[in-house]
């Protein structure tokens, strides 16, 4: 039987992408592992359209956060955390176990950022020298906008941004440098199409200069000590590199650095999500401008989600269940990789026939999901 996987992380990656990883392996001291190391740099870059550095670690994307976390948080920091899911909570977690004094501020789940409410808390508490914020929270599949948060405050009243993009970079516009983003996290198993195992972090030059006036805890994860590899003539990585996973990482750029990718994903999701909802599943974000163009987080109002989740498996395909509360409420299915009509139309298709005696109240569920497809009726996100 065939296999899909459908989580949000790992995703599946390309014949191409695992293939590159057979290549014999090369020494990472010396000129051969800098030019890989290069040209994924200025892949990186042109994703970001920024020319800063990245930072890779082997690590997964906990990794990337506690290294944000060991480096600008810890005692006498004072930070306004804000999270609406799992990950937003995880972050905050990371940087209170790091010594910081944490500020919350809670938005339910399912339900997206707001840039005033953030513009307001940073008002209410300019003692807050950090502020951490989740691009895309993988838990209810509500994409945050961070752009249009960091621009409702004042710039002389900005804290340090840190955005926990590990489930964003690669599925959608995520530009640190042009947003206001002074510390981002990123990891390879979701948006970058590449088997886990590698973590992310750029900073601004606002955010090299604020890490180099402190000392960080941690020895694998101080920024500066990677830095300073970096800035050789041929940049390397101060420890071991999983050499295979950056062959990965240089091929599947290549294949989200197309026209058009970033389109491709969000009509991939809207079309998800107009066929689930003709099928009689609600949608866990309700307001479309909140929604993932990388994950789809879906209940089933008339039956047991359970049920469908096992219905689906048994077809091969492998979702993701609820996270803490919404454990045994919903599904999350990824649509990161190459999701198009023909998977598209093979997730519903299978969604159908999961749905048992249910689906006998179904709408047009192909024909709601091909229009969404073709036209894109639920706006810019
Ligand atoms: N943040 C977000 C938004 C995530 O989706 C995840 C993984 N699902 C993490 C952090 C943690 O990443 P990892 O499992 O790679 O450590």
């Amino acid at each position: 039987m065939n296999k899909y996987l459908m989580t949000p992380g790992p995703v599946p990656v390309s014949p191409d992408v695992s293939r590159s990883q057979a290549r014999p392996l090369i020494g990472h001291r010396g000129g051969d592992f800098s030019g890989l190391f290069l040209s994924i740099e200025a892949k990186l870059a042109r994703l970001l359209r920024s020319g800063g550095r990245t930072v890779i670690f082997p690590a997964s994307g906990t990794g990337a956060l506690e290294s944000l976390a060991a480096s600008f948080a810890g005692p006498g920091v004072k930070a306004l955390s804000v999270s609406c899911g799992v990950f937003g909570d995880r972050f905050r977690e990371i940087a209170e176990l790091h010594g910081t004094e944490i500020v919350r501020v809670d938005i339910a789940p399912g339900e997206g950022v707001a840039p005033e409410a953030v513009a307001d808390a940073v008002a209410a508490n300019p003692e807050c020298g950090v502020l951490l914020l989740t691009q895309n929270e993988t838990s209810t599949g509500v994409l945050n906008p961070i752009d249009r948060i960091i621009a409702a405050i004042p710039k002389e009243k900005r804290p340090i941004v840190l955005v926990d993009g590990v489930s964003s970079v690669g599925a959608m516009p995520c530009f640190p440098e042009e947003w206001g983003i002074d510390g981002l996290a990123t990891a390879s198993q979701k948006g970058l199409l590449t088997p886990p195992g590698l973590a992310f972090v750029w900073l601004s030059e606002r955010g090299w200069k604020a890490v180099s006036e402190r000392t960080c805890p941690s020895y694998y994860f101080d920024l500066e000590r990677q830095r300073k590899v970096l800035d050789k003539d041929a940049p390397e990585n101060p420890y071991t590199p999983p050499v295979s996973l950056y062959y990965a990482l240089d091929a599947a750029l290549d294949e989200i650095l197309i026209d058009g990718w970033f389109d491709l994903r969000r009509r991939a999701a809207s079309a998800l999500a107009a066929g689930m909802e003709a099928l009689g599943f609600s949608l866990f974000v309700k307001d479309v401008n909140f929604r993932s163009p990388g994950v789809t987080a879906f209940s089933f109002p008339s039956g047991d989600i359970s049920s469908v989740s096992k219905a689906l498996k048994a077809m091969g395909i492998d979702t993701a269940g609820g996270q803490a509360q919404l454990k045994g409420k919903i599904i999350r299915m990824s649509h990161y990789h190459d999701v198009r009509w023909p998977e598209i139309s093979l997730a519903l298709g299978a969604l159908y026939a999961a749905l048992g005696p249910g689906r006998a109240g179904c709408g047009d569920f192909m024909k709601a999901a091909f229009g969404a497809w073709e036209g894109d009726q639920h706006g810019d996100v």
